[in-house]
């Protein structure tokens, strides 16, 4: 004989039912059915009860409703001939429950002992307009009744079972060869015959009762899943299915919070090594889960991930608790009697304090009771009164082959850590079969998929990346993306999600199920919100999405202010920007500080060179030991052009024109030409190469006469060709020594020993490693220990959106790779 029970959404109205009847009937064993309330009736009915007692009239209406949902059902399932006793019967139920209802309202008093009997109407009804349409398709089928044959104590709402009495009685009721009995999940009856109830999703805790007392040969418990699965569905997309479970796993997994199976059920089963399915009524073909004694899961260490939402994190501290035994009992001991129940328990080894944590429900009752016991010591100084912490949550890692497998809390912390998410307490039983955290309430989605990825997800790991200004870069960006991604998941198992993206008249955000197309982006963005700054950050930080990354592809002042409040929050910045690496000192530096306390990182690449690995290179020659003795570098793919295509032909300021229209320079040419922005570069390598350095230590040997620097970008032009002999001479003078001219900064060592950086135009004769470059190339020479005369090189196009982009995708992609 089997036992098979149907959930409230299997059950939630006559497409469903009719579902259900076609597995039913579809067996060939003998089978007891089990089966919930129509779906969200318990909760109506709470609803009804409550209203009620608040002397709200609207009891009425939700009592109504569901009359005609009942009767509705009933309708669409029986032919009509069968129709009338069923209707008839729900129509008498429902006098008996409003009358019911009616005493709580004029009494104003909803006891436990009545909300048991109200709810009780839910599974009584279901179940019996099911047995009706089983019986109008000729099967043969008895109703039992569970309020009869299941006896509790009188602890209403979450009655214990009798178990002596209820086997007996149970025993005796399917003793005649009926194909199927058709049960009421959830409701039971005291000594007294009151109605009592076994606690919310008590219907599987029914099932698992009448299969322990006949012996069954299965349990299946039918939902609207596909089998318990390594996560909470509804929050974790890439939730599988777990083939096979142990009896302690599937406890302690619903236990803590994998709603699928309501614990109590494990223990009947398990005591009898009954085997329990948990199967998917929508998708009846899937295998689903097996719970039973022999579950070994191959590969996968940990079984499933679970939470449990909304719990209070109580500390009982202070320094007369050290070496003093009994406080942990009396503390125990207050909890216990003020019937407050403990979710997880830590001491730490120096017994100062004690840390436990229970539903947030109970969490004044608790600082009540804990208080009391404690009065004396509390006056006295030797303990704090109770701490208490709302707003948190429990994750939990569990699984058999936890035990013996080291490092696993290590990873489980690592992938925490990586993400921001801050641990206030940690517990694991000796079995360890369970790794529990608790952590602030608002991390807690994300640290599921933060952990499901960790252990589950050897396909993907998935990025986060929020992009500030789209323009010529950032297009180029996301196509770049776009074309790559296919790559990325095969070769790095990578999945790069863009989560948001803005400029500077517009934000767009990916919400669940809904994400950016990379290939509409232009268009959805006309249509996102306004953009403010605050907003975007505050939406990042918000969202609270594992591996998150933002990228700044601005020029602007204001993005690179943000980057403080994002890095402290665990959250890598990329940026093309190069005004944060270039600011004071110690703004670069804190910003490098925070990055390593928050495990997240700060990359700049871009910043000199754009596409070309210069900063990259630089890091890679000082991490492996070597040191940098010397930089000389081109860094300015606009003086490049300037002074490759100036040979007194044409007058200077022609040649600066021609750069400007053709897009190689900042909007004001004179943060090329006046050498700014190769200063910044210069700055961002020597500290980069360990200077502590400021722009002010750095010596600009501007070429340009002092007149171009003042007022607008038109005066600038006239003064250029005003000094048009001056530029000529610059010209002249180093023709005359077969050079060009190049503009080249410079980190050199002085005599003195320290550093000195600078930037000017030189004379490159034609033996030079400087001599040869054209258009927009850059190039980088580093002198170190390993590399002290023939220097290393990097050398390449160092402007243009292609090439920036890629760079910025780099240092995206090292996001990942840490
Ligand atoms: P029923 O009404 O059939 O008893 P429940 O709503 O009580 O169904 O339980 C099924 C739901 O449990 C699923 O829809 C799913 O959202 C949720 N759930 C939470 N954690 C898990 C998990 N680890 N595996 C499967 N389902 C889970
Ligand atoms: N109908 C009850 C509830 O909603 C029992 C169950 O569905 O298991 O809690
Ligand atoms: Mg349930």
């Amino acid at each position: 004989m089997k036992v098979l029970k149907f959930g409230g959404s299997s059950v939630a109205n006559a497409e469903n039912i009719q579902k259900v009847v076609n597995i039913v009937t579809g067996n060939t064993d003998q089978q007891i059915v089990v089966v919930s309330a129509l779906g969200g009736v318990t909760d109506a009915l709470i609803k009804a009860g409550t209203l009620a007692e608040q002397t709200d009239e609207t009891y009425k209406e939700v009592l109504k409703e569901l009359e005609t949902k009942h009767l509705d059902t009933a309708r669409a399932l029986l032919p009509v001939t069968h129709q009338s006793s069923c209707l008839s019967m729900i129509k008498q139920q429902f006098n008996t429950l409003e009358e019911i209802c009616n005493s709580v309202f004029y009494l104003t008093e909803l006891s436990l002992r009545t909300k048991d009997r109200i709810i009780s109407f839910g599974e009584l009804l279901s179940s019996k307009i099911i047995a009706a349409f089983l019986q109008s398709k000729q099967v043969d089928v008895e109703w039992l009744n569970s309020c009869q044959l299941i006896k509790t104590n009188s602890n209403y709402g979450f009655a214990a079972v009798d178990f002596q009495t209820t086997n007996a009685l149970i025993e005796t009721a399917v003793r005649s060869n009926k194909k199927i009995y058709l049960a009421p999940g959830f409701i039971a009856s005291d000594a007294n015959n009151n109605a009592t109830t076994l606690g919310r999703g008590g219907s599987d805790y029914t099932a698992a009762i009448y299969a322990a007392a006949i012996n069954a040969n299965s349990l299946e418990i039918w939902t609207d899943v596909s089998g318990m699965m390594t996560a909470d569905p509804r929050w974790v997309s890439n939730a599988k299915p777990i083939d096979r479970i142990s009896y302690q796993e599937a406890m302690e997994l619903s236990h803590f919070g994998a709603k699928v199976i309501y614990p109590p059920t494990i223990q009947p089963v398990r005591q009898k090594n009954i085997p329990t399915w948990v199967k998917n009524t929508f998708a009846p073909g899937d295998t689903g889960t097996v719970i039973d004694s022999n579950a070994k899961h191959e590969g996968d260490i940990v079984t499933g991930i679970s939470s449990i939402n909304a719990i209070a994190l109580l500390s009982l501290e202070g320094s007369g608790m050290i070496g003093i035994p009994g406080f942990s009992k009396r503390l125990f001991e207050a909890l216990a009697n003020a019937n407050i129940n403990v979710i997880l328990i830590t001491q730490s080894s120096s017994e100062h304090s004690i840390c436990v944590a229970v539903n947030i429900n109970d969490a004044t009752k608790a600082k009540e009771a804990v208080d009391k016991a404690f009065a004396i010591e509390i006056v006295q100084n030797k303990v704090e009164p109770l701490k208490i912490e709302t707003e948190q949550s429990v994750i939990a890692l569990v699984g058999d082959k936890m035990k013996s497998h080291p490092g696993i809390s290590g990873r489980m912390f690592d992938a925490l850590g990586r993400n921001g998410i801050n641990v206030r307490a940690i517990a694991q039983g000796s079995s360890e079969r369970n790794i529990s955290a608790v952590i602030a309430h608002t991390d807690i989605k994300k640290a599921v998929n933060v952990l499901h990825e960790a252990f589950f997800e050897n396909v993907y790991k998935q990025l986060n990346i929020f992009v500030t200004g789209v323009g010529n870069v950032g297009s180029k960006l996301l196509g770049q993306l776009l074309q790559q991604q296919p790559f990325l998941q095969e070769h790095l198992n990578l999945q790069v999600r863009v989560a948001g993206i803005a400029n500077s008249r517009k934000m767009l955000f990916a919400d669940n199920g809904n994400d950016i197309s990379l290939k509409q982006w232009k268009e959805a963005l006309q249509h996102g919100e306004p953009m403010q700054l605050n907003k975007f950050v505050d939406t990042i930080i918000q969202k609270n999405l594992r591996n998150s990354v933002f990228v700044d592809i601005t020029a602007n002042a204001d993005v690179a202010r943000i980057y403080e409040q994002l890095l402290s929050k665990a959250i890598s910045v990329v940026a093309c920007n190069k005004i944060a690496a270039s600011s004071a000192y110690a703004h670069y530096s804190e910003l490098k500080l925070l990055a390593k306390e928050y495990n997240a990182l700060f990359l700049f690449e871009t910043n000199v060179g754009a596409g070309l690995p210069v900063i990259g290179t630089l890091n890679d020659l000082r991490r492996s030991g070597d040191i940098v003795t010397n930089i000389q570098a081109v860094l300015s793919g606009t003086l490049n052009f300037v002074f490759n295509n100036y040979d007194t032909t044409r007058p200077f300021a022609e040649v600066v024109k021609q750069a400007q229209d053709e897009g190689y320079t900042e909007p004001d040419p004179r943060l090329d030409l006046g050498g700014t922005d190769v200063m910044r570069k210069i700055l961002i390598l020597a500290r980069e190469a360990g200077e502590k350095i400021e722009m002010d230590d750095i010596t600009n040997n501007s070429f340009l006469p002092e007149e171009c620097f003042n007022g607008s970008v038109d005066d600038f032009y006239k003064a250029m060709l005003k000094h048009e002999a001056h530029f000529k001479k610059l010209y002249d003078e180093a023709a005359a020594k077969n050079c060009k001219l190049k503009f080249v900064a410079e980190l050199t060592n002085s005599p003195s020993g320290d550093r000195r950086a600078s930037v000017g135009l030189k004379h490159i004769p034609a033996d030079s490693d400087f001599h040869h470059l054209y258009g927009k190339d850059n190039i980088v020479l580093f002198y170190t220990q390993r590399y002290p005369e023939q220097p290393l090189i990097v050398k390449g196009a160092g402007a243009g959106a292609d090439v920036t982009a890629s760079g910025v995708f780099a240092d995206i992609i090292r996001v990942a790779r840490v």
